[in-house]
């Protein structure tokens, strides 16, 4: 993923200070070797960004301020407080399907943005609005910052910060599809498929202007491989006694730019801990193999692990550990292969209002665009059966129009006879969970059926994907260029778009 937070925290075996991007789940103590995972069972994760600004700086912030203001006589501060204002953070994959002229679209972009989720305070902060390079994360903890200062509680939960997240990222790919409109949008690429043209776009500056917008029949978003967070951000409180009165100042804890100004008179409410967070700690474990307790090898954000010393694969779930079976499609005697994950679902599709329900081959060539063609020496009776790579790539647009392309042809491959060796593959990285890659499913089905006719727009609005089946299948693939090349389909995947980790 791109930019990622840093977060620093202690080592639980050793109290070194480490520091690892924001979403990993694995790493290794560089001072006493420990393999250590961030418990993943609390699921939303809290940080804390910390104020760096001392008395002297916040002083001499809010003298510049004053003095702008054309203040005479400089009023005495009397009161700083710490208020941690919390914002939700949201990163991940978008999709958002839209049918309309006659063709169908989809365009997907991995994303992240910020939204308040505490909207009582200090509006003029909305969104944390720093480059995220720029911040650190500490693991918030309900023990350690109690005396920290004042915390907003949470007045947006969970589900609502998913509708918000859901909303933004409507309004941020209908500018991708506005900008897309104009001949001369930057770096929109086209890209024809074998039933349907789908536009892909990389991710651009948000543009403000909505006009372009074209009214569509058919537009749902969707999110993949998506995480939510809670950071706590900073917000000082200067209240200062002048000649006469008092009156107040918001800072930005971080860029210490003026956020507002208070009478002085009222004292932010908030609670030392907040009642959300309380008891709140961020967790390390140890990382080892389940079967023979030997430690796992950290990989960033991958979430399975292979046990060098007996040789079983871990797929990370909560907070445990789940056996999956190695699964390659074999390539011959090939030595050049690298093998991409895939998860491939068994699926039955069905749509009342469509009187559409379908769970084999035969049922997907009768009502895909050009299907019976596309399918026409596939074996009907064989049950439907779709591929989504198993990876969180930085080009989601990329990763679906293979995923799409690769379902299209129904084309199962040969599974590796034998028990292959883990070691002597060049085997790529899961970094997608199952749960996630479902999420997928949806505008994959839709830019894979390909239609744009009464019947398929009742189709997509109320279809119901049922998986019967998942599985894990590690695809032979060839490199070439700019390209992954698919040993069975030569569908492409491009290089740039994944981020390479090999085993
Ligand atoms: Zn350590
Ligand atoms: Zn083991």
């Amino acid at each position: 993923m791109h930019n990622p937070f840093i977060v620093s925290i202690k080592c639980p075996e050793c109290g070194a200070p480490l520091r690892y991007p924001e979403g990993t789940y694995t790493f290794k103590c560089a001072y006493c070797g420990s393999v250590l995972r961030t418990e993943a069972g609390a699921r939303d994760l809290k940080y804390i960004i910390t104020s760096s600004l001392g008395q002297r700086d916040i002083a001499l912030a809010t003298k510049k301020i004053l003095l702008q203001k054309g203040v005479k006589k400089l009023p005495v501060i009397k009161r700083i407080t710490v208020v941690y204002k919390p914002f939700w953070y949201f990163k991940g994959m978008i999709y958002r399907v839209f049918a309309n002229n006659g063709k169908t679209d989809v365009i997907g972009k991995t994303w992240s943005h910020s939204f308040e989720a505490n909207n009582g305070f200090a509006p003029a902060l909305s969104t944390l609005g720093v480059k995220t390079e720029a911040l650190t994360l500490k693991p918030y903890d309900s023990e350690e910052y109690k005396d920290s200062g004042v915390f907003l509680p949470l007045t947006v939960d969970r589900e609502s910060a998913r509708n918000t997240a859901a909303g933004l990222a409507q309004r941020n790919t209908e500018m991708d599809a506005s900008l897309a409109v104009k001949s001369d949008a930057p770096r929109k690429k086209r890209i024809s498929l074998w039933n349907s043209e789908l536009d892909f776009i990389e991710p651009v500056q948000e543009k403000t202007d909505l006009r372009m917008k074209t009214p569509e029949a058919f537009s749902r978003v969707y999110m993949a491989g998506e995480k939510f967070f809670i950071i706590y951000y900073p917000v000082i409180n200067v209240i200062c006694k002048g000649p006469e009165e008092y009156s107040g100042f918001l800072l930005d804890g971080v860029s210490r730019a003026l956020l507002e100004e208070t009478d002085g008179a009222s004292v932010i409410s908030g609670e030392k801990t907040p009642e959300a967070a309380a008891q709140y700690r961020i967790r390390l474990l140890t990382h080892r193999c389940k079967n023979c307790g030997h430690d796992l090898a950290p990989r960033d954000f991958d979430i399975i692990y292979f046990c060098g010393n007996c040789c079983r694969l871990w797929l990370l779930k909560g907070d445990g550990y789940l056996g999956v079976k190695l699964n390659v499609l074999d390539a011959g005697s090939n030595r050049n292969i690298l093998y991409i994950p895939m998860w491939a679902f068994d699926v039955a599709l069905e749509s009342e209002k469509a009187g559409v329900a379908m769970d084999s081959v035969g049922g997907l060539a009768g009502f895909m665009k050009m299907g019976e063609m596309i399918l026409r020496d596939r074996d009907p009776a064989v049950g439907l059966r779709l591929f989504v790579p198993a990876l969180v790539s930085r080009n989601a647009g990329a990763l679906l129009k293979f995923a799409a392309n690769i379902s299209r042809m129904q084309k199962e491959a040969p599974p590796a006879s034998g028990s292959p060796d883990f070691l002597r593959l060049k085997v790529m990285n899961v970094s997608l969970p199952p749960e996630e890659a479902v999420d997928m499913l949806y505008p994959l089905v839709c830019s894979l059926i390909g239609r744009v006719d009464p019947q398929a727009m009742n189709f997509y609005s109320d279809l119901r994907i049922k998986v019967r089946k998942s599985e894990l299948v590690w695809r032979p693939f060839t490199g070439s260029g700019y390209n992954y090349i698919d040993y069975f389909t030569r569908l492409s995947l491009p290089r740039r778009s994944l981020d390479v980790n090999v085993y």
